[in-house]
């Protein structure tokens, strides 16, 4: 059994009251305590110990900590039968009881919803991880990577994990075919894997003696150059990583990167920043991945704001991964359309940094194949047509060579395959608007000094057209008279 795998021993003392409001603050957000633990003294709500034995385990504390509706909690009274539930008292206090609608306890509080599969699409095992399972709780899918699943255990169970069959479900682990040495005999024996992902469950639940087990022998083994932790105890749980030694057995290895999961700004916490904090300076990389979740995450607002604070405590943001079709998580799944929308708002309106990829993850263990808005808009023999974030469509030529096309009179994205225009600029571009009134500005201060001509070109007397000039090719001078004419 694992150390985390223990009871609960305090029951809540009284039905809390509404702790103070509940707006989120951009994140780091402020360290919340739900009414039912605000007199447990510091050092005992900083010890994992303490939040896991306390952690919520059952719909009947459930009751006396939030609302529900007689309907509601008949339902989720007999998936409890099947779903384990496991809150530790940290991750709790997130929530906002009076909201039943909130982020935090969709995620981790059962709902009748998961009792539903309207369609029929949702699959116990919807990546087909068992069928590539050459070992069992080893899934070796991608050539150079293989993924190990080490526990069932996790500090908070996910409503919407995709790996349900093996963390959520009551006697869903089969302990005993998963044998931990043939596992890392079998990465040990395939020079081809230099990545191994140690996942769960939540692998930082294991006991320590067991996460030096797969660590030592994984990081042994030459041709493994990555060893990926994916954890959410820096979400659910940071407490965990208070401990230097569990830090410093993890950065041991010299292999290790972390691979944690937030979804909502508001898990962004103090304690959260702290415990990536100490990740980092123990030299190990820390990269998210976010599941798109209906009602969590899947509006633009929230999602730069998640991405922001990922950044603001230094966690690079990897995925975004459209919510798997698994047994009871319908309710989260949006369409492909709300996850394009969102990168459409974030691509060119935030840094880089904080873009993750987004991706579906394909039904028959196709593994995960990004998807994104489209910016190529069209191509030709000599150019390709791309628009940006804006909606400006340039001509984009890609290697230094002579044009071959012929230039001929036509109009629109065509006269940009054509060469005979470079950009087309939306009215009412604010950027261009920018440059133009520093144009003036500029002007205006050079004719004060003395009437000289306007220094910026778009403020110059106009000039007959000169696609060449704009297209920067070295075209013969015939074509280039040909173009000009052309130039619409
Ligand atoms: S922490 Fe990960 S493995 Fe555990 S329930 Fe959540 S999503 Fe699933």
């Amino acid at each position: 059994m694992s150390e985390m795998e223990v009871s609960a021993t305090l029951e809540p003392a009284t039905v809390p009251q509404t702790p103070t409001a509940f707006e989120d603050d951009e994140p780091p957000s402020t360290p919340r305590r739900h009414q039912a633990w605000k007199n447990v003294p510091k050092k005992q709500w900083d010890d994992w110990r303490w939040q896991m034995q306390n952690a919520v385990r059952s719909v009947r504390q459930l009751r006396t900590l939030i609302e529900f509706s007689e309907e509601e909690l008949e339902v989720i009274g007999k998936l409890e039968a099947e779903y384990k539930v496991v809150i530790p008292p940290y991750y709790f206090s997130l929530i906002d009881p009076t909201n039943p609608k909130d982020p935090i306890r969709l995620q981790s509080v059962p709902s009748p919803l998961e009792a539903e599969n309207p369609s029929g699409y949702e699959l116990e095992d919807p990546l087909e991880e068992d069928k590539d399972s050459p070992v069992p709780g080893l899934t070796h899918r991608y050539p150079d990577r293989a993924l190990l699943v080490t526990t069932p255990a996790c500090s908070m169970y996910c409503r919407f994990c995709t790996r349900k069959r093996a963390t959520l479900t009551r006697g869903g682990w089969d302990s005993v075919s998963h044998d931990d040495h043939r596992m890392v005999e079998y990465v040990a024996k395939h020079s081809e894997i230099r990545d191994v992902i140690v996942s769960g469950g939540d692998p930082l639940t294991l006991p320590t003696s067991k996460l030096k087990f797969f660590l030592d022998g994984l990081s042994a083994i030459p041709h493994v150059d990555v060893i990926r932790i994916g954890t959410r105890v820096p979400v659910t749980l940071p407490q965990r990583l208070y401990d230097k030694d569990l830090i410093d057995l993890l950065a041991s290895s010299g292999k290790v990167w972390i691979q944690t999961h937030f979804n909502h700004p508001r898990e962004i916490t103090p304690e959260a920043k702290r415990v990536c904090n100490a990740l980092l300076r123990a030299g190990m990389p820390v990269n998210n991945h976010s599941v798109l979740l209906q009602g969590v995450n899947d509006d633009l607002g929230t999602m730069r704001s998640l991405l922001r604070g990922l950044l603001r405590i230094k966690v690079r943001p990897y995925y975004l991964f459209h919510c798997d079709p698994v047994i009871g998580a319908g309710h989260f799944r949006t369409s492909v359309w709300k996850g394009i929308e969102i990168m459409e708002g974030l691509r060119g309106h935030m840094s880089g940094l904080g873009i993750p990829t987004y991706v579906i993850d394909s039904p028959h263990g196709g593994g995960k194949i990004p998807v994104m808005p489209n910016y190529l808009i069209s191509a030709g023999d000599d150019a390709v047509v791309l628009r940006n974030f804006e909606g400006q469509i340039v001509r984009y030529q890609a290697q230094d060579k002579p044009a071959t096309t012929e230039p001929t009179f036509t109009r629109g994205v065509s006269s940009l395959l054509q060469g005979t225009r470079t950009v087309i600029i939306p009215e009412g571009n604010e950027r261009m608007a920018r440059r133009k009134q520093r144009a003036l500005g500029e002007a205006m201060g050079s004719s004060c000094g003395g009437g000289s001509a306007p220094s910026h070109p778009e403020l110059a007397p106009s000039q007959p057209k000169q696609p060449l000039l704009e297209l920067g090719l070295r075209n013969p001078v015939k074509r280039r008279r040909k173009v000009a004419a052309l130039a619409d």
